[in-house]
């Protein structure tokens, strides 16, 4: 992998095997991050963005190994470019979503509608939420909570994390206390009151990440944070639910 940033796709390395590429047309609050997560044996990559850009142009290099897609959730900010991926793993909870993802399924619609979005439309110029479709993308497989993703000397462990979806998942790598959290918690607004989110189960969920050891967070959104930032922005949250 190689760092880079072209106005339309940023790559950065966050060091330990890791890679985070941005979509730059999307708006921070909707532009899904796409964690590349190296073992010695095969990369994961956490969730494929909105995929307006196909990222095997955009980042060859990110299909030189073996690799498997795993979608923490079924949003179009971030299984918009999933299709591009051979192997794609979900929660079952949301494997239907990936067989038929409708507009309405994947919520690009009617949330478009009531967002600007996107920055630029890195294709046409001529973006229309209306008229997007994505293509079945069924999954290969399905995770659950406790399954473990060996990627060759490291070892991820999946957590179904309901609240911002039904079948919302984070993984969690033990031996070095990262948690990827996808948009179960990040530095910004939560989206907790969309169709299939629940602001009881998001309040759970919260409950058992503090409940980890997590040293670092990178999230499904805006900027990576520790472990003590985390517990703040989790009490910041409560706080807000319980006023
Ligand atoms: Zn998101
Ligand atoms: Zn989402």
């Amino acid at each position: 992998m190689q760092a880079r940033d072209d106005g339309t796709i940023r790559v950065e390395n966050h060091g330990d095997g890791l890679w985070r590429i941005e979509e730059l047309f999307a708006h921070p609050y909707c532009r899904g991050a796409i964690w590349v997560i190296d073992g010695a044996e095969r990369r994961l990559v956490l969730d494929a963005g909105w995929g307006l850009v196909p990222l095997d142009q955009a980042v060859p290099e990110l299909f030189d190994r073996p690799v498997v897609a795993l979608a923490s959730h079924t949003h179009f900010d971030h299984v918009g470019g999933l299709h591009r991926f051979a192997e794609r793993l979900v929660h079952p909870l949301e494997a239907s979503i990936l067989a038929d993802p409708t507009p309405e399924a994947v919520q690009s619609l009617p949330f478009l509608h009531g967002y600007d979005a996107l920055a630029f439309d890195p294709v046409s110029g001529g973006f229309d939420a209306d008229s997007w479709r994505l293509p079945p993308m069924p999954a290969t497989a399905t995770v659950e909570e406790g399954d473990r993703l060996e990627l060759g000397g490291r070892t991820l462990t999946v957590l179904h994390t309901p609240g911002h979806s039904p079948g919302h998942v984070c993984l969690f790598e033990e031996a070095t206390g990262f948690l990827f959290a996808a948009d179960a918690i990040y530095a910004g607004e939560m989206f907790d009151t969309i169709p299939g989110a629940s602001i009881p189960d998001l309040l759970a969920t919260h409950q058992r990440l503090l409940e980890l050891p997590v040293s670092r967070v990178f999230p499904g959104h805006f900027e990576v944070f520790d472990g003590r930032r985390l517990r703040k922005l989790i009490e910041a949250y409560r706080r807000e639910k319980s006023a």
